[in-house]
């Protein structure tokens, strides 16, 4: 395993050497999406070079080779959750689509009355999937409630929690405040009363490896552009049991057994839920994705990350009327902040002129901001790639930018 030296590291993503507006790129935008390494496009390359073809058609080398790279990112993506199958391991366009097919896939299971338990602080992509569904079944979805510090409010969860509750989809890290929710005893407690769960891994996998069989949670769900692959693809874990029992999401070819006009049967795990030609180099370059993460030295990475948070958190009473918000035991190196006097939009475009990426804005997470009253805020998100000089460049950019324009 290599040592983490974080300029070694940033050597591997070419993006990160560039000019911005004349300045060094910071780019600390990761929550968004984060940056891609060279292996991750070389593999990519190297697919469409030297064996693109259909998947799963098994005529001629060139398929066997391409389905051998797509169904090998599959295993991968299977170690990376420590998922017991590959069956269990669906493609999909991304943590968007994958919720959408579950809550499609509940929705025989739903009738009016049930309730689908959610939290304030979820990104709009496990929200308005799960509204969609109670529309058409008579389900309720319903929030738990968040603390002002940012934390899931326990007491809240444990009254919502009741013979009505159906579903509990819940984000394992918030993409807004950072927290790390606590999946672990609230998945023990819906499974406990025969709730199924779903976790939102989007913003938890570029910071740390979850363990699906660990969390006993019934899916997971991540997209790969976040976790330093390309964008058009994500994952969906699910129990193969659950997956067994819910409807396909879309037909078409691939996801069939035989069809005919009298009646068609659908195709085994994981292919009944991946109609049409999938994205294929966009697996390739997942697989290699966490290739690359499975080379670095986890922990080195993990302390390297929170070191930028802390000095992050050290800094903030450097600028004036400068205030978190997200303040949560358990986060990822991820800061909302507000500016006394200042716009977090005109924060953000007078920090891109210094070259600095950060992003500004709702999070697609309106209840949350509804929550803290605040139209939207400017947010900062590291990846283990970010150095502490650049913790250093964003403030001593927002200290200019509040003596300039507060
Ligand atoms: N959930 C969370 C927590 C997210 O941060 C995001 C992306 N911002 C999503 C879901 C949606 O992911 P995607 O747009 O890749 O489908």
């Amino acid at each position: 395993q290599k040592a983490f030296d974080v300029q070694a590291i940033r050597r591997d993503f070419p993006i990160l050497s560039q000019q911005v507006n004349g300045k060094p790129l910071v780019y600390l935008d990761n929550g968004a999406s984060a940056q891609k390494p060279r292996s991750v496009l070389d593999a990519m390359d190297r697919y469409y070079r030297e064996m693109h073809s259909n998947v799963h058609r098994g005529a001629h080398t060139l398929g066997d080779r391409a389905t051998a790279a797509f169904e090998g990112a599959r295993e991968t993506v299977r170690s990376f959750l420590n998922a017991g199958s590959t069956r269990e391991i669906i493609w999909t366009k991304g943590t968007t689509e994958a919720i959408n097919l579950v809550a499609n896939g509940l929705a025989p299971k739903l009738k009016a009355g049930d309730e689908i338990l959610v939290s304030h602080m979820e990104h709009h992509a496990n929200i308005v999937p799960w509204q969609m569904i109670a529309e058409r079944t008579g389900a309720k979805v319903v929030p738990i409630h968040v603390t002002p510090a940012g934390e899931l409010d326990l007491e809240s969860f444990d009254r919502l929690l009741s013979d009505r509750t159906r579903v509990l989809a819940i984000t394992h890290v918030s993409n807004v405040l950072g927290t790390i929710n606590p999946v672990n005893e609230l998945v023990g407690k819906a499974k406990a009363r025969g709730v199924i769960t779903l976790l939102d891994g989007a913003q938890a996998v570029p910071h740390f490896q979850p363990d699906v069989q660990a969390l006993d949670c019934d899916f997971y769900v991540f997209s790969s552009h976040k976790l330093f692959g390309p964008t058009g693809i994500g994952v969906l874990y699910g129990k193969a049991a659950l997956l067994e029992d819910m409807p396909p999401y879309q037909g078409g070819g691939e996801m069939i057994e035989r069809v005919s006009f009298e009646r068609t049967t659908w195709n085994v795990l994981p292919y009944k839920f991946e109609a049409g030609t999938p994205a294929i180099a966009e697996a390739v370059g997942l697989g290699a994705a966490i290739d690359y993460l499975n080379g670095l030295d986890r922990p080195a990475m993990e302390a390297a990350e929170n070191a930028l948070m802390v000095r992050a958190n050290q800094l903030v009473e450097t600028v004036p009327g400068m205030s978190i918000i997200g303040t949560a035991k358990q986060k990822v190196p991820v800061m909302s902040f507000k500016i006394e006097g200042l716009h977090p939009s005109d924060v953000g475009t007078l920090l891109d002129q210094q070259g600095i990426a950060i992003r500004t804005g709702h999070h697609c997470a309106m209840p949350l901001m509804d929550f803290y009253g605040v139209p939207g805020t400017a947010r900062a998100s590291f990846a283990f790639y970010n150095t502490l000089d650049e913790v250093e460049q964003l403030f001593t950019a927002l200290q200019k930018i509040q003596r300039l324009f507060a």
